[in-house]
This record gives C-alpha cells, structure tokens and sequence, in this order.
C-alpha cells in the first residue's frame, strides 16, 4: 500500500489523479490533500478519501473546512499556509507526491518532496522552468525519483531505452533528438491578425484537452509548448536544438523519440491525463487507468506540420530563454504568469502576453541560478516589471 500526497488536489491534474486513485484501492491510500481556497471541493475530497491531512493556503477558507469537517465526524486535520504544504510533502508518512499546483506556488513544496527524496509525479512543469538545474542536483543528492507527468514527457521517458529515475539522461544511448508533438490551441487556424482580438473564454476553450485556466491559455499562445522544452531540457539532459516541436493536431501521438540509426519510437493514447498519471503512480507496473482503449480507425488520420514562431512567438520566447541560460527561464515564468492573469482578467490583449514577455525577456538580465535565493529574487523582479507594463498597454 502506497500513500499518496496530492499538491494540488481540487486542480484537473488532482481529479483525474483522485479518479485513478480510487479504481485502486487495495494499492494506495491518501496521506494529504492541499488546495488555495477552494472549500467545498476540498471538504468532499476529504469525505471521500479520508486523507490524515488537508492543507489551505487560504486561512479563512482553512476555517471553514475545518468546520465543516468537524460536522461531518471527518478525522482530517486542517493544516494552513505554504509551510504545511512542504511538511506534508516531505513527510515520513507519504511515499508519493504529486506536484499538481500550478505555477510557481508549486516549486518550494516540490523542492521540499525532492529533499525528503519522495517518489516525485511532476506535473507542474513551471518548477523545473524556474529552477532546473538546482532541482535536479536536489533530486540525484536525495535520491528522490522523479517521474514526468506532462504528457509529452511521459511519453518520452516511456520511450527511453533505460528507465533512470533520477537523471532521465539521453547521451550515450544513442539518442539523436527527441520530438514534442503540440495540438496549436484554439488558434492554430486562425489569421495572424484575429488573434488580437481573440476572448479568454475563446482561449481556454483548448480543441483536445480539458485543463486549467493557466495551461490552457499556455496552450494558446504555445508557451505551454515553450516551458516544456525547457523541462525537456532538464529532464533529459538534452541541449535545446535536440528538442523539436511539431504541430500534431489530433494530440494521439504524445511525444517522439529520434534514434541515431533512423527508429523514432513514439508513444500513443487517447488525450487523457489519466494515462500519464497511472503510468508513473504504477511503474514499473502497469495497471488500469479508466482511459478508453485507443481507437486508430476511429483517429483515421494523423496530421504534422511545422511550429510557426510568427504565429506563436512565445515559444521563441522559450527557446531564447533556455539558451540564455540562468534565471533567464525563470524570468520568462514569472513574466508569463503574470501577462496571463492580466489576460484572463481582460486587462490585456491576447498578443500583449508575448510582447510583455520580450520586453521583460530584454530588460531584466539573468543571473547564475545555483541559489534558490536568486531564482526567488528574480521572479519577484520579473513580475514587478511584468505588472508596470499591464497599465500602459492600449487597448
Ligand atoms: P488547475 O488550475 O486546474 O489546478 C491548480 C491546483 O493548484 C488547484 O488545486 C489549486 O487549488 C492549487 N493552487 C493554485 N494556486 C495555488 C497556490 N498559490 N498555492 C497552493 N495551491 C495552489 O491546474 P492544472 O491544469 O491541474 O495544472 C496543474 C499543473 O500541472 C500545472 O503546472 C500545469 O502546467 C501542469 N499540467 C497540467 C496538465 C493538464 O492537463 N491539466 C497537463 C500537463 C501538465
Ligand atoms: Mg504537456
């Protein structure tokens, strides 16, 4: 029996994880469920798995969760606030974390489940992005394991000659690249000149994949794309012009492995989460994941086409960050974060999000991101300069 701790829980990562979680009871049990502040998602959660702990960032919200609980004779303790999100994390009482949180609010408690050297099913990609070099040494030190989650990366790893759980590392295996396959968004029809204009709700509106607001938007504009190459980067010691990204439109392929004598080995499936979260909750194993069974005929086809940086600029945006190198990809992070949520609360234009990013990109310089302290410092910098020019974009 296997205890599961989910950062995250009430996010579409922490659903379809709790989905999977109780096809199989008889193999794992939930240790801790964390979330911001949503209450009643959280409280029927907790009914349902019965986890020893639930976390809130949100104090008021911890409040009424816990009171609620206490209604409902649940024996789950609330815990409050960023440190209890890194103590269950790290706890001797849970053997996999799954790093569900989106955005930088993920990283601390993910780092904290490396030290602890946890079984780590990463799908807050935005970690890595900000302080990859930091968390891998963090990850091989502890010997924690470390499994990808993101699709893409699952896909590559399952495509891997050897499984290494720790450094995923391509070179000598004959490895000549490896090929992110990406859907393009709801926009990858759309004129060039349309995207001015496009809504939030046109945004998320994702064509394959149903998932939260931010991704979504990342999907949109293929910065999603962009911080998976930075993550591919990390996760597999590969430099940048081993990493392509390929428009595939019906999202079945899910990632490409390129092999020196000509084999590219690629992993298929249905567009559904639920596969790459069994994959790593089970391996080496494999077991049920409620996904149905893949389909060919009814997929009839599968299309490529080549990424255009005109059309999605953020993904070069990505691409100039990881070859910078240093806090570059965290600065890029920050940036993104923040142009998103002006997005999404209409403050902006869609196109704005990419020309933040580049001026931010331009402005800020990188520094050495060996520290924790300087990749924080230079977030916080870069969503400073990021938030300055939100006023002064016209709409
Ligand atoms: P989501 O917005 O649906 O859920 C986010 C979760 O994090 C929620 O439980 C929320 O309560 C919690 N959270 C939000 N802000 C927080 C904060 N400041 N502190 C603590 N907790 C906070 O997001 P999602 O789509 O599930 O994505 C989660 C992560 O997984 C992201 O990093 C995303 O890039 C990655 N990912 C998601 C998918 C997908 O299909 N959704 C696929 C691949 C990777
Ligand atoms: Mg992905």
């Amino acid at each position: 029996m296997k205890s599961v701790t989910i950062l995250g829980s009430t996010g579409s990562i922490g659903l379809s994880t709790l989905d999977v979680l109780s096809l199989h009871p008889e193999k794992f049990k939930v240790y801790a469920l964390t979330a911001n502040r949503s209450v009643e998602s959280l409280l029927q959660q907790c009914l349902q798995f019965e986890p020893e702990i639930a976390v809130m960032l949100d104090v008021a919200a911890a409040d009424k969760l816990a009171e609620a609980l206490k209604k409902n004779h649940s024996k789950t303790i609330v815990k409050i606030g960023k440190k209890a999100l890194e103590e269950v994390s790290s706890s001797a009482n849970t053997d996999i974390v799954v790093a569900a949180i989106v955005g930088a609010a993920g990283l601390l408690p993910t780092l904290a489940a490396a030290k602890a050297g946890k079984r780590i099913l990463l799908a807050n990609k935005e970690a890595l992005v900000m302080s990859g070099a930091l968390f891998m040494k963090t990850v091989a030190e502890n010997a924690a394991t470390l499994l990808p989650v993101d699709s893409e990366h699952n896909a590559i790893w399952q495509c891997l000659p050897v499984a290494n759980t720790q450094h995923h590392d391509f070179n000598g295996k004959g490895v000549r690249k490896i090929i992110l396959t990406a859907s393009g968004g709801p926009f990858r029809d759309y004129d060039i000149e349309q995207l001015d204009d496009v809504t939030p709700e046109q945004a998320v509106a994702h064509p394959n994949w149903s998932m939260g607001q931010k991704i979504s938007v990342d999907s949109a504009t293929m910065m999603n794309k962009g911080l998976e190459v930075i993550e591919a980067h990390w996760l597999f010691g590969l430099q940048s012009q081993q990493i392509e990204v390929v428009l595939h439109r019906q999202s079945v392929i899910h990632s490409m492995v390129d092999y020196e004598d000509g084999s590219v080995l690629a992993q298929m499936g249905n567009p559904d989460m639920r596969t790459p979260i069994t994959n790593t909750l089970s391996w080496p194993d494999r077991i049920a994941s409620g996904v149905e069974p893949l389909d060919l005929v009814k997929v009839g086809r599968l299309d490529f086409s080549a990424a255009d940086f005109a059309r999605f600029p953020c993904l070069r945006l990505a691409y100039k960050a990881l070859n910078e190198g240093g806090t570059a990809t965290a600065i890029l992070n920050a940036a993104n974060e923040i142009a998103v949520q002006a997005f999404l609360d209409e403050q902006i234009r869609f196109t704005d999000i990419a020309r933040i990013i580049e001026e931010v990109l331009i402005e800020l310089p990188a520094n050495d991101a060996t520290t924790l302290e300087q990749i924080l410092a230079d977030d916080a910098a870069a969503r400073t300069l990021a938030k300055s020019k939100i006023g002064l974009c016209i709409h």
